[in-house]
């Protein structure tokens, strides 16, 4: 049995002072004096638009940063952006972008476990929020075997051994410079300096604890993380969490166009410029296959529930068997692009590529057309 499954055990756990009081400390200064010096002295428009500034930066630095180019690789980043992502993550004080990953990276491959997921959310909202770092749990403890490859990238191991003076030195003396230019020191450290951290470290944390408990899962109910278009917006796109459990290689969160993704906007933006490429995508046809597979599950589920006719259950099963027939020919058409690969150099090889395309795109339009199938039926009998 694992010592933490017993509530004792966790108690047990030493503080971590060092955090609980940076935590603490921020935290009060931003819902205390901020506001105070805010209504009695006033902040300069310099204050608040380096602290819009820092703060877009900062999660974009952790979301299109150490979240999808160094945790999951979903594009390969010049080496100009890697540095300003490694410079403004690091102000956003949670970590090196090695420590970070490794605990990531193990989130993502025992989530919901409590003995093993750093911040699972199986031991509530607080734990999942904050509540991990306050205290020296086994779950925390850094695995650096997860992260060799981080430990090459030359910008992740320099932002890993400079760490504390990058902190110190984006957070204290770069807001009391800004704030000498700009003729109030006091007001730009308290803005863009502790409020803007303050913020910054909420948001990501919801992705820990709001975006394991609130919104939808049309992708997966494998484990708990959920879809939220709010959370998304204030997170810039890492709230599309349901999505993103299930293709984690995938640079986007927000699957959809419209969805509200700014880090997959800002790393399509640099890939116009030549700062980023080889971003990863996962195919179509299984997201399609995904979502049609919860439709399936949700229509079973009322069938259970209501007691609908026969017949409905017949036109339900005989869309099932269609869905799981599409999926078993597009599986074949996998292991022939695979034989194809093998053959790149036979004669016929470009028109049948451009056949395999047309084939894919057969296939997925199959299935979409077999997600309106199927929520017509629903919609007639519910
Ligand atoms: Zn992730
Ligand atoms: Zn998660």
């Amino acid at each position: 049995m694992s010592p933490l499954s017993q509530p004792s055990e966790s108690e047990r756990a030493p503080v971590n002072w060092a955090v609980t009081a940076v935590l603490a400390l921020t935290f009060l200064t931003a819902i205390t004096v901020v506001p105070w010096y805010g209504f009695v002295y006033g902040f300069n428009a310099w204050s608040w638009a380096f602290f819009g500034f820092f703060l877009v930066l900062n999660g974009i630095s952790i979301g299109s940063g150490y979240h999808r180019l160094w945790s999951h690789r979903t594009y390969d980043a010049h080496p100009a952006l890697k540095w300003l992502l490694a410079v403004m993550g690091g102000m956003s004080l949670q970590n090196s972008i090695i420590v970070w990953s490794a605990r990531h990276r193990v989130h993502h491959r025992d989530v919901d476990s409590n003995e093993k997921d750093p911040y699972s959310i199986g031991r509530g909202f607080w734990f999942a929020h904050i509540g991990w770092m306050l205290k020296d749990y086994q779950s925390g403890v850094v695995d650096y075997s997860v992260v060799r490859d981080l430990q090459n990238d030359p910008v992740a191991a320099w932002q890993d051994r400079w760490y504390w003076s990058l902190v110190l030195v984006t957070n204290v003396a770069l807001p009391v410079f800004l704030g000498w230019l700009t003729g109030d020191i006091i007001g730009m450290f308290l803005l863009a300096g502790i409020a803007r951290l303050v913020i910054s470290h909420h948001v990501t944390f919801f992705i820990n604890s709001l975006a394991h408990m609130w919104g939808n899962q049309p992708y997966t109910d494998e484990n708990s993380a959920r879809d939220q278009h709010f959370l998304a917006l204030i997170t810039y796109g890492e709230g599309y969490h349901n999505y993103h459990h299930k293709f984690q290689s995938d640079y986007r969160c927000g699957v959809r166009w419209w969805h509200l993704d700014i880090n997959k906007w800002f790393i399509s933006m640099c890939a116009l410029f030549g700062l980023a490429k080889n971003r990863k995508r996962a195919p179509r046809f299984k997201v399609l296959r995904a979502r049609l597979n919860m439709e399936f599950k949700a229509a079973r589920r009322k069938l259970e529930q209501t007691g609908v006719s026969a017949g409905w259950k017949e036109q339900l099963e005989s869309e099932y068997t269609q869905y799981i027939e599409t999926i078993k020919q597009w599986q074949q058409l996998q292991m022939e692009r695979v034989q194809q690969g093998k053959q790149k150099l036979a004669e016929r090889f470009e028109i049948e590529t451009a056949l395999l395309a047309t084939r894919y795109r057969e296939l997925e339009f199959s299935l979409k057309m077999q997600r309106k199938r199927l929520a017509l039926i629903t919609a007639q009998v519910f």
